[in-house]
């Protein structure tokens, strides 16, 4: 274990965020990772659990304890070992994950959990500026073809697993580059793109072959009035891919936004989050956009509390708005836990990120009851405010408000992945719409169709970028017991 008095002695250190007057001026990374001599104290603090909590409460179950001790040790090519033997890419999580790891610790019953992610997040960087990350091609090919649909986190994870395990693997992305919602949704503020072309050289140098700007689709394409990403030049059928290829996985994501049919919706003005963030994206890459949606001079309302919506405060406030506001239906959490009834699970709190201090307005138990526009422009928003009454939520009598808006953004969540995709391969969908597939080990990932794998949000709906990590791994564990009647991929 790290120190054996170390938990006692040493106490949690926060990665800084340089100034927000500093950090509003352009889309770069603000997060200041720990030296390694502050992260040896973070690993110093560990306790080397019996029963490691933080594994557990972790998706790709991260071996904590051992890296933590390494990291203290002062032994970081090994700990870079470690890391990637359960994660693919943790410089990802490192960065955006929720740390759910944390949540769990076992110093987090009475005290400050250790800083696990900042650990991961410091050995992963200091591996890529020691040269340590390299391709791992595999030594013998199998002579089997899978088609992996879809390069967000899920798909990415998956081909690169399935090409170490000596398939062909072949990753398909309507989008002109990879990295799915990491790529075109997540600010770059969060995670700097150059992250994700790092590994794609990576996964291309273990022989996987990828194809950006395909659409794989039936002949609707995605559907009527679908305005989820695509720069595809290229359309693939279903068909022909099931023909081509030994087996095929779905990790599409679950890019269905979810709307707000209230009265004056059709308003000039109000938009997705997902048609505003992916701009950003694309022009920080160095895109010319014709009509970019500019929250600059603006008094901008993002709809919706949680990750999305602050990712559209943050970037607002880069835009430089007049004033941004974020609404959340439900009442506000409490700013602190009762740790002795939530811990070792995810608490229920009050989570103020760091684009919520770079400025922000929040109202919370508020609904949008219409949007108030002249001339087909959006000029406001009329709210009514919400109490909790008979075990729901009920609105004021007598509370209903207007508010000023030149933009809205709506970001209240997925609810699907996009339906035609799925209908076009003719998999069975769960009741919530997505492709339905079970983790069960005997059987994991293999949706209705023969030979056709599910993996990710499309699989499991909106979520994180970890759980999409652990999806891809298991899945391609998965297909390749299918392809060879066993498998030595980690589950
Ligand atoms: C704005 C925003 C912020 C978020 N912030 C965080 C965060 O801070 N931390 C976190 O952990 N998670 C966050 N998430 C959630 C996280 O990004 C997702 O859970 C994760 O990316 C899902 O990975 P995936 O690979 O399953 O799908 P996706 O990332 O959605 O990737 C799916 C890919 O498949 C492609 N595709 C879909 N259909 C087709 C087709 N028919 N043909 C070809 N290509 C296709 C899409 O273009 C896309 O590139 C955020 C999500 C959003 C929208
Ligand atoms: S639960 Fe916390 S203290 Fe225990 S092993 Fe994991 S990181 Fe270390």
């Amino acid at each position: 274990m790290g120190k054996a008095t170390g938990f006692l002695e040493y106490e949690r250190i926060e990665e800084g965020y340089k100034p927000v007057a500093e950090r509003l001026k352009n889309y770069k990374e603000f997060v200041i990772a720990l030296t390694p001599e502050q992260a040896q104290v973070q690993g110093a603090r560990c306790m080397d659990c019996g029963t490691p909590f933080c594994n557990n409460g972790c998706p790709v179950n991260n071996i904590i304890p051992d890296f933590n001790d390494l990291v203290y040790r002062d032994d970081w090519a090994n700990a870079i070992k470690v890391l990637h033997s359960t994660n693919n890419f943790p410089e990802f999580t490192g960065r955006i994950c929720p740390a759910p790891c944390e949540a769990a610790c076992v110093v987090n019953i009475n005290d400050a959990p250790i800083g696990i992610k900042s650990i991961e997040h410091a050995i992963i960087d200091r591996a890529w500026a020691e040269g340590w990350v390299k391709p791992m091609p595999a030594a013998v090919k199998t002579g089997k073809t899978v088609a992996v649909i879809g390069a967000g986190p899920a798909g990415m994870a998956a081909a690169q697993q399935l090409a170490r395990a000596g398939h062909s693997v072949t990753l398909f992305e309507k989008n002109d580059r990879i990295g799915g919602l990491l790529r075109y949704g997540i600010p770059d503020f969060k995670m700097e793109k150059s992250h994700i072309d790092l590994r794609a050289k990576q996964l291309e140098a273990e022989g996987v072959v990828i194809r950006t700007g395909v659409l794989v689709a039936g002949p609707e394409g995605l559907g009527k009035g679908s305005k989820v990403t695509n720069w595809a030049k290229e359309t693939v059928s279903p068909e022909q891919l099931m023909a081509e290829f030994d087996a095929v996985l779905l990790s599409g994501g679950a890019e269905q936004s979810r709307d707000l049919p209230v009265p004056g919706r059709e308003l000039n003005g109000v938009h997705f989050a997902m048609e505003f963030l992916p701009q950003q994206n694309k022009v920080n890459a160095g895109d010319k956009l014709k009509n970019q949606i500019r929250a600059d001079g603006k008094t901008v309302i993002v709809i919706g509390g949680g990750d999305t919506g602050s990712d559209c405060v943050g970037t607002s406030n880069r835009h430089g708005a007049v004033s941004v506001t974020q609404f959340e239906l439900m009442p506000m959490p409490p700013e602190h836990e009762d740790k002795p009834l939530v811990w070792p699970y995810w608490p229920y709190k009050l989570r103020t990120s760091s684009s919520h201090e770079e400025g922000c307005e929040r109202e919370f138990a508020i609904a949008t009851k219409e949007f108030i526009g002249e001339k087909g422009q959006l000029t406001g928003v009329k709210t009514v405010r919400l109490e909790w009454k008979d075990g729901k939520m009920a609105e004021v009598p007598g509370s209903e408000q207007i508010l000023k808006a030149d933009l809205v953004f709506l970001a209240m969540g997925f609810v699907s992945p996009v339906a035609s995709i799925l209908e076009a391969f003719g998999v069975d969908k769960d009741q919530r719409g997505n492709a339905k597939a079970t983790t069960d080990a005997a059987v994991g990932y293999a949706t209705s169709v023969p030979k056709l794998f599910a993996a990710g949000d499309m699989r499991r709906g909106q979520s994180l970028v970890v759980w999409a990590i652990r999806e891809g791994r298991q899945a391609a564990r998965a297909v390749d017991a299918f392809l060879m009647g066993k498998s030595a991929l980690p589950r």
